[in-house]
């Protein structure tokens, strides 16, 4: 499927792109932020600010994403490894990095960065919401980002590939076998596996009610179900 990418600039000589499918979780995310989010946190706003803090607020989820596969890239520029491009997208961001790692530690190392962005971040946001409590919008966009980097660091850490958690078991499925391929391919089938739960999930949520979050699970679990799947054959070259 080709989508069009648009050019945002470059960071430390790494191009940052925009894929065209990331519009769509932008004005949803918004949407969902300025009709639920912001009214339930604020019920006397004029209905423009609403809209004005959700985008804000999507715009900032998109910045701590990119700072995530930023810290991927700082860590695979470290080892000398080549990284060709960030692209944001509708389920998050990734970090082209080229070829594998030099080792088992590297890849635990660029893998866990990300992660670990995300729980800074946190911890940052939350450490300024007690020094901000005079900014009630800004206190709300703090507590939004400190919530949702937690949940992101610790979703990322599901341990299947594609995600980084996928990633830090296979580094430690490496260290432990010496086996690359093998430890490739036991991620692999791990990530397959909670690409299914993920769908199974959201089949559940539809059926309690959630249709918009059921549907973005099985969508989500079949693009992690089919990237996994991708990596078992192209292990099996
Ligand atoms: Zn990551």
């Amino acid at each position: 499927m080709a989508r069009k990418q648009y050019r945002l600039g470059s960071i430390l000589g790494i191009p940052v792109d925009l894929d065209s499918s990331w519009f769509i979780v932008f004005g949803l995310l918004t949407w969902m932020l300025a009709a639920n989010y912001y009214p339930a946190e604020f019920i006397d706003w004029p209905p423009t600010l609403y809209w004005i803090m959700g985008a804000i607020t999507a715009l900032s989820y998109f910045g701590c994403i990119l700072l995530h596969e930023m810290g991927h890239s700082v860590v695979a520029l470290w080892y000398r490894i080549r990284v060709n491009s960030i692209t944001l997208f509708m389920f998050g961001g990734v970090a082209q990095i080229e070829g594998e790692a030099p080792g088992a530690l590297a890849e635990f190392l660029i893998a866990i960065a990300g992660p670990l962005v995300n729980f800074i971040l946190a911890f940052l946001c939350y450490s300024w919401l007690r020094i901000l409590s005079d900014n009630p919008p800004l206190l709300a966009l703090l507590k939004y980002l400190a919530y949702i980097n937690m949940a992101l660091g610790l979703f990322n850490l599901v341990p299947g590939y594609p995600l980084d958690g996928g990633r830090v078991f296979r580094a430690l499925v490496w260290a432990i076998t010496g086996n690359l391929r093998r430890a490739t391919f036991m991620a692999a089938r791990v990530g397959q596996g909670f690409g299914y739960i993920f769908m199974l999930f959201g089949i559940w949520k539809i059926f309690s009610g959630d249709l918009g979050g059921g549907l973005w699970m099985i969508f989500l679990g079949w693009f992690l179900k089919n990237t996994a799947t991708t990596q078992l054959r192209l292990n099996h070259e």
